[in-house]
């Protein structure tokens, strides 16, 4: 008998009756880079470390050892990271990049259907994208603007939070604010919650003294993440550092693939790890660059197309476009140079907002020399939009 797709027998195979009803409708995470088609020189849209990456000195010499997994706790990764981060092994859960961190937080803690998250927008997006997809209610208690500055409103933050909110997020030095949170709204949302608060201290290394890891000692309900990809440049490898009780790691263990940190990427990390005086050198560098930039951009000759520049923690810059110049604008003339921001203005409290990774002084130089142009024309009477 051969086999038709006419045959009656066959069943119809309706695939939207398959998926999740909360996954059919899911809003995916929209990357700097899958936003972007086309060609480029100069990418300040990630908020990657322009500068490159630690010294190579991994030669896959070990290649023999490929055809084995990868050691399913990275010990050796981890020990190493202890040392540096002053804390037990047993304090310490890696994953593939941070989203991943986010995501089995979240499958691990939050009942589909019924719990919740608490996020304060504007975030980092994929707080919300791994909530939509585990089905987690998502809270939202925005950060105040006061005086050009993002701060928690942590009063607001203590009262939204319900029995059945379970998680926290809390960025610091914030995406896309670049705003250190203050210490003291931390500590009480820490004291004040009966859940986890997560903070995201992705960018923490250009500002080390305001960690909160020594603090995860003294609160069991704190978890701290950090990352490789952003001042240790190395996005590529996709490690995602957690500090938290050694009872929260062992939740996150006993659900994570079991060989969810490659072999290459631990190769490459314990060697990238002897050399954190390369990261130093860097930041002291981004810093540098950082500050430079955000003179060049508040001078009075740039006033005519820039409102704002806000104050940064982190390796980029909030840059707040000038009425009745369109921000889009703005980022489709650097486009055509070859320069690829972060365009942020739709964002709610990011209105006419870009956001401006900091490159190497030649890329930041040629990024000043575009809106010097754009800056002519704007005084030529000429509205970008
Ligand atoms: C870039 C970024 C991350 C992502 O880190 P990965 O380790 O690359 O997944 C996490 N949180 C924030 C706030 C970021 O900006």
């Amino acid at each position: 008998m051969s086999i038709s797709s006419h045959d009656s027998s066959v069943q119809t195979f309706d695939l939207q009756a398959l998926v999740r009803p909360n996954i059919r409708s899911i809003k995916p995470y929209s990357s700097a880079r899958s936003e972007f088609t086309g060609t480029a020189e100069i990418f300040l849209d990630a908020n990657e470390n322009a500068f490159g990456s630690p010294p190579h000195e991994v030669r896959i010499e070990r290649q023999q050892a490929l055809h084995r997994y990868p050691d399913p706790l990275q010990k050796a990764v981890k020990s190493r990271l202890a040392a540096l981060k002053h804390v037990t092994v047993e304090q310490l859960f890696l994953g593939n990049g941070s989203d991943e961190v986010i995501d089995l937080l979240i499958r691990g803690f939050c009942e589909p259907g019924q719990d919740e998250i608490l996020i304060t927008p504007p975030t980092y997006g994929m707080y919300e994208v791994s909530a939509d997809i585990q089905n987690a209610r998502v809270l939202r208690v925005p950060l105040l603007l006061c005086d050009g500055q993002y701060i928690l409103d942590t009063d607001a933050v203590l009262r939204a939070v319900t029995p059945r909110t379970k998680l926290v997020f809390l960025c610091s030095p914030g995406n896309p604010t670049g705003a250190l949170l203050d210490a003291a709204s931390v500590h009480r949302i820490v004291q004040g919650f009966h859940g986890i608060v997560v903070l995201d201290e992705a960018y923490i290394d250009f500002v080390p003294q305001a960690t909160f890891v020594p603090l995860v000692q003294s609160y069991p309900n704190l978890v701290v993440m950090q990352t490789l990809s952003k001042a240790w440049g190395l996005a590529a490898l996709r490690l995602g550092i957690l500090v938290a009780s050694p009872d929260i790691v062992r939740v996150l263990n006993s659900i994570k693939p079991p060989y969810n940190i490659n072999a290459l990427t631990q190769e490459y990390v314990l060697h990238a790890l002897r050399h954190p005086q390369w990261k130093e050198k860097i930041v002291r560098s981004t810093v540098l660059e950082r500050e430079r930039l955000r003179k060049a951009l508040s001078e009075s000759s740039m006033h005519e197309l820039i409102e704002n520049v806000y104050p940064s923690d982190a390796n980029f810059l909030l840059v707040k476009i000038r009425a009745p110049h369109n921000p889009r604008a703005v980022y489709a003339a650097l486009m055509r140079a070859g320069i690829i921001v972060r365009d942020r203005s739709t964002v709610p409290l990011c209105e006419r907002c870009l956001r401006i990774t900091v490159g190497t002084e030649q890329e930041n130089t040629r990024l000043l020399e575009v809106l010097q142009v754009e800056v002519l024309q704007a005084q030529q009477g000429i509205v970008l939009s």
